[in-house]
């Protein structure tokens, strides 16, 4: 029997619901709210308890068939899972049952690649059905910009356009990006991440370009969003698989779309203790928690965890949703949400540039594991946890701490605090020697219009 299909509803709560497809080829509403699903879909005890003898691809399968079954074929969703997860999610083990989730085996060694490699054969899939064209606008911190560029690279139908601040991402985040060509266009932006994903959105919401079909690759798109809830249920299916065994996740966070990866997993039926919410000094979501008033940090604060360096989340709006309220896209409380609800869910820590390299410091000392600022900042989150939880057993709590980059993508920094030498995993390897291709623009959006019409 089929259930009736999953509907997806603005955050806004002013567009029309769609399907699974549609919001994925739309990315931002046309009211300027994101897409989420009316409901979360349960994963039985039986399913969950299943996942311990199955494989990724068989994990992210059983996931993501319950969003987006009525509209996909079976066996081809199983082989876009197959071919998007051709790389290890390494479990490392920290001490006693505190393990580091390596998020950062991809081609492009960041956790985006989990997401943006499920995204664009999605997105393909469902394009060649009916013989479409679209052309993705993105705003980028670094990784995301790397993770899309090599997701999208030389697919037919779809066309990239990736902005990024000028000075805020790194040699090789750059390279990454701009070195591939063909079907993917980079724009150097004179301005901050906040800025580019302010263009973003404004062209997304300006009707003079519609009749180009623009859409969205950053986690504004819910088909960014799905994909980050697999892992955290791969996660515990290899290091416990008891479903009395509630797990304690800290996640690195800045557009919190990695954050709500889990909350939509924990909702599914995972069981989580409670999510360590670890920020930089980017810290407007732990206040939020803290005080029930939001306020943005704009311009964002610049620490060396540049990935999470955003002052105004556009996932807390989906945040505030799943907690009954509601958020506008200024981030204007319009209902308030269960914040007791958050506060039980929810542990958030903000994390210096000093803390997070005395992390980096420490965690190599003590066990000869080697973090980057970004699962830096997740590890010391653990480590907050414990020192205000004197209640809760450490030792035999399952607690499991996000790296969500490789080293590798940092040496300067790691060079600097501990004086190694990280090796280049394969996927970075030559990189360095490519030949760049950037466009540069100045924070104006008329010259952000005028580039894509002159270019589509
Ligand atoms: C993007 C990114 C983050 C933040 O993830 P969000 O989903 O935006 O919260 C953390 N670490 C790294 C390395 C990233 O690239």
């Amino acid at each position: 029997m089929k259930s009736k299909p999953l509907k997806y509803y603005s955050t806004n709560r002013k567009s029309t619901e769609l399907t699974f497809s549609q919001a994925l080829l739309k990315g931002l509403a046309p009211d300027g709210g994101l897409y989420m699903p009316l409901s979360i879909p349960k994963i039985t005890r039986e399913e969950l308890e299943s996942f311990t003898a199955k494989e990724y691809h068989e994990i992210a399968f059983s996931v993501l068939n319950k969003f987006l079954s009525d509209e996909t074929d079976n066996h081809e969703l199983m082989s876009l899972c197959r071919d998007a997860y051709i790389f290890e999610v390494p479990l490392e083990k920290v001490c006693e049952r505190k393990y580091i989730m390596r998020l950062d085996q991809g081609p492009t060694a960041s956790f985006k690649d989990f997401a943006s490699r499920m995204m664009s054969k999605l997105m393909q899939y469902y394009l060649s059905i009916n013989n479409q064209h679209l052309t993705i606008l993105t705003a980028t911190s670094g990784d995301t910009g790397s993770a899309v560029a090599s997701a999208f690279y030389g697919l037919k139908n779809i066309n990239v356009i990736i902005l990024f601040p000028d000075d805020e991402v790194s040699l090789i985040q750059r390279k990454q990006m701009t070195t591939l060509q063909d079907n993917i266009k980079v724009i150097a932006i004179n301005g901050k991440f906040d800025d580019c994903q302010r263009l973003v959105k404004k062209a997304f919401l300006d009707l003079s370009l519609s009749q180009i079909s623009l859409s969205s690759a950053n986690s504004i798109n819910i088909g960014r969003l799905l994909p980050q809830s697999v892992y955290y249920f791969y996660a515990w299916s290899r290091l416990s698989g008891r479903v009395d065994d509630k797990t304690v996740f800290s996640v690195p966070s800045g557009n919190f779309g990695n954050l709500m990866g889990g909350l939509i997993a924990s909702k599914m039926g995972l069981p989580v203790k409670q999510f360590i919410v670890s920020t930089n000094e980017n810290n407007e979501v732990p206040e939020f928690l803290r005080t029930g008033n939001y306020k943005s940090i704009i311009p964002s604060k610049n620490c060396i965890s540049s990935a999470m360096n955003v002052g105004h989340p556009s996932n807390l709006a989906r945040i505030v949703a799943l907690y009954g309220g509601m958020m506008d896209e200024t981030g204007n409380i319009i209902k308030v949400p269960d914040l007791i609800k958050m506060r039980e869910d929810l542990f958030a820590v903000s994390v210096t540039d000093e803390e997070t390299k005395a992390t980096i410091a420490d965690i190599y000392k003590q066990y000869n594991i080697l973090l980057e600022p970004h699962g830096a900042i997740a590890w010391h989150g653990i480590n907050e946890y414990f020192r205000f939880n004197k209640n809760i057993n450490s030792e035999k709590q399952l607690c499991i701490s996000l790296e969500t980059a490789h080293p590798a993508k940092f040496p300067e920094e790691i060079r600097q605090i501990i004086n190694v030498d990280t090796p280049l995993p394969a996927s970075l390897i030559g990189i360095a020697e490519k030949t760049e291709k950037y466009f540069s623009l100045e924070n104006n959006y008329e010259m952000l219009k005028d580039f894509i019409l002159k270019h589509y």
